[in-house]
């Protein structure tokens, strides 16, 4: 497996387009309210990114799981829809409605990657919960982020916060190396039965730089499929949550390049 390293130099390029990223996120955050199509959502994202000289990662993207590409800039993951939310024109947000947004960007030939979840309005105290306990078990997978400790430490993270909440981390999808390219190795599994069964853990180094987006449900574990051909729902159509952030991970410890201003 090749892990790329990058220099503080390079770091600080992955950071500007997270910036970016961030910045896009912000904006379609402020902007969302019931009645707004997913699709509205996708097109404010390509104009946002625009501004900034930035280019959308996920457009016309063909990941390895899919014989086709991404046909949109944003991924739309509301209330069951876990993630690779396909946007539409006929997909109205809710009020209660709990949203991921996931932008990825490139600037100056380095990319950017994050998500947030954003609750439309009012929602359930059992959906706040959930947002709750998934940004906290990001929160806790960046603490680790250290040299020398491997990727199963930021899988236990994610688990024991899950545990904690009673929620639970979803198969088979997870986190990503990332700095030229949108996704390069290492894969960072949100459930340890995929790290098991595919020997996945790798130490971490200095140099390396992870996207870490943990995404927990409120009833189980499972995934499936909503007949779109991208959208990932939970298997019992409960509610997730998805937070994600890119981290360095340096001597001095983790450093976060996704820098949200209210946190
Ligand atoms: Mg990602
Ligand atoms: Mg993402």
């Amino acid at each position: 497996m090749a892990v790329e390293l990058y220099s503080f130099k390079e770091i600080e390029k992955i950071k500007k387009a997270c910036q970016v990223v961030v910045e896009v996120l912000d904006a379609l955050s402020r902007a969302i309210k019931p009645g707004m199509s997913t699709y509205e959502l996708d097109i404010m994202a390509r104009e946002e990114a625009k501004k900034r000289g930035a280019k959308p990662a996920f457009l016309n993207y063909k990941p390895p799981f899919s014989k086709e590409s991404f046909p949109a800039s944003l991924c739309v993951s509301i209330n069951e829809a876990v993630v690779h939310g396909l946007p539409k024109k006929e997909q109205i947000i809710q009020e209660g409605d709990i949203v991921s947004l996931d932008f990825g960007a490139y600037v100056d030939g380095y990319a950017g990657d994050s998500a947030i979840t954003v609750a439309v309005g009012k929602v359930s105290k059992e959906k706040e919960m959930l947002m709750k306990a998934t940004k906290e078990a990001l929160e806790e997978a960046v603490k680790v982020c250290m040299p020398g400790n491997w990727v199963s430490d930021i899988v236990d993270a994610i688990y024991r916060v899950a545990k904690k909440y009673g929620v639970y981390p979803l198969k088979n999808l997870g986190g990503h190396g990332i700095g030229r390219k949108v996704h390069e190795e290492p894969f960072i599994p949100n459930h340890p039965t995929n790290l098991a069964q595919e020997k996945r853990d790798y130490k971490l180094r200095q140099g390396m730089v992870l996207a870490i987006e943990p995404m927990l449900s409120l009833g189980t574990e499972e995934i499936a499929h909503d007949g779109d051909r991208w959208t990932v729902i939970t298997a019992d159509r409960s509610p997730a949550a998805h937070y994600e952030y890119v981290v360095a991970i340096t001597k001095q410890g983790p450093i976060i390049l996704t820098e949200y201003k209210d946190g």
